[in-house]
């Protein structure tokens, strides 16, 4: 997907010109992949721009930053402060995709970092659109199984969201377009379906929607917590249980979820069409529940909008 290119990045606790955020070669994140980072949409309301849960993804922030024992020198009211900034000084007014990284900087190049390894924290916007295609919202996508399978338990925690893991994520997604699918489903190291490269997987099956549990090697999306109260508050039976993957081949339907692929229809796996080959009716129901939290047309009962504002704090640039 293209970077809209703006004005300022939020780096370090400064605006700094897009150009001028930059890091080192040396950089210990770059050789190691030890970066944590968040993706958050920014949506036009009718009541101004709003971005999506920013308390639960800074939350997930400083918990994959804990995990991998990054110290990041600033708060989770310092970050959601510079997340709202970054909008409004780069004035985002049209739905916007906030990517928040903190990471080990540079300094001696070794595995077991010194405590006073620095870590630099970069916030940057950018106006975005669909992430798989225009259409496929509406009409679904075809996704393969991948040959390539998720982290196992004990091995790269794949529950925080660090750079180091989208090794896993890059190669299905690559496999995939090489083989002619929009997406692939990577399956847990036990052989039961994991996730999308970069989205959460729900099925249907008589009415009862069935995602994959937090222990199938899976980042516990926000998106996919946001999708299971609105399926409950509508009265639907939703369960994470271990999927096999035969299952997917007869489900009624199957979406992926993510900040990037919101409610996304898969319309085929394997070249097998699963349900309808289409958006099946929960999909819809579900994405007409998500869409209207920021169309105004589902109360937002949870808080999960949280307002831009009109004008950057001036004081502080966090
Ligand atoms: N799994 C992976 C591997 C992801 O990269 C993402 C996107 N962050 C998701 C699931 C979906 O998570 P979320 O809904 O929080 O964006």
């Amino acid at each position: 997907m293209p970077i809209n290119r703006t004005d300022y990045i939020w780096h370090n606790g400064e605006m700094v010109d897009w150009d001028a955020a930059q890091v080192h070669v040396l950089t210990h994140a770059l050789h190691y992949g030890s970066s944590v980072f968040e993706g958050i949409r920014v949506y036009a309301t009718p009541n101004g721009s709003q971005i999506f849960r920013l308390e639960a993804h800074t939350r997930r922030l400083l918990d994959s930053a804990k995990i991998h024992r990054i110290k990041i020198p600033w708060s989770a009211a310092d970050i959601d402060a510079a997340c709202r900034n970054i909008i409004l000084v780069n004035k985002l007014t049209n739905g916007a995709y906030i990517r928040p990284i903190a990471f080990r900087g540079y300094g001696p190049l070794g595995l077991a970092p010194a405590p006073d390894h620095p870590v630099d924290v970069s916030i940057a916007a950018w106006e975005w659109g669909t992430y798989l295609g225009a259409d496929a919202l509406e009409n679904g996508v075809d996704c393969c199984i991948s040959s390539w399978q998720r982290v196992a338990a004990n091995t790269i925690p794949a529950g925080a969201k660090a750079g180091g893991n989208y090794l896993s994520g890059t190669l299905v997604s690559l496999e995939a377009h090489e083989n002619g699918y929009d997406e692939g489903i990577a399956l847990a190291a036990d052989g039961t379906v994991s996730e999308g490269a970069g989205e959460n997987l729900f099925m249907v099956r008589d009415g009862i929607i069935v995602t994959p549990p937090a222990t199938a090697s899976i980042l516990t999306g926000i998106t996919r917590a946001s999708v299971m109260v609105l399926a409950r508050d509508m009265g639907m039976e939703v369960v994470e249980q271990s999927i096999p993957r035969e299952m997917l081949y007869i489900a009624d339907e199957i979406f992926l979820t993510g900040t990037a692929a919101e409610i996304t229809p898969v319309r085929s796996i394997d070249r097998i069409e699963i349900g309808t080959a289409g958006r099946g009716p929960v999909t819809e129901r579900l994405q007409d529940a998500f869409f209207g939290l920021f169309n105004g047309k589902t109360q937002d009962k949870w808080g999960w909008l949280d307002p831009v504002g009109d004008t950057p704090a001036t004081e502080q640039t966090a």
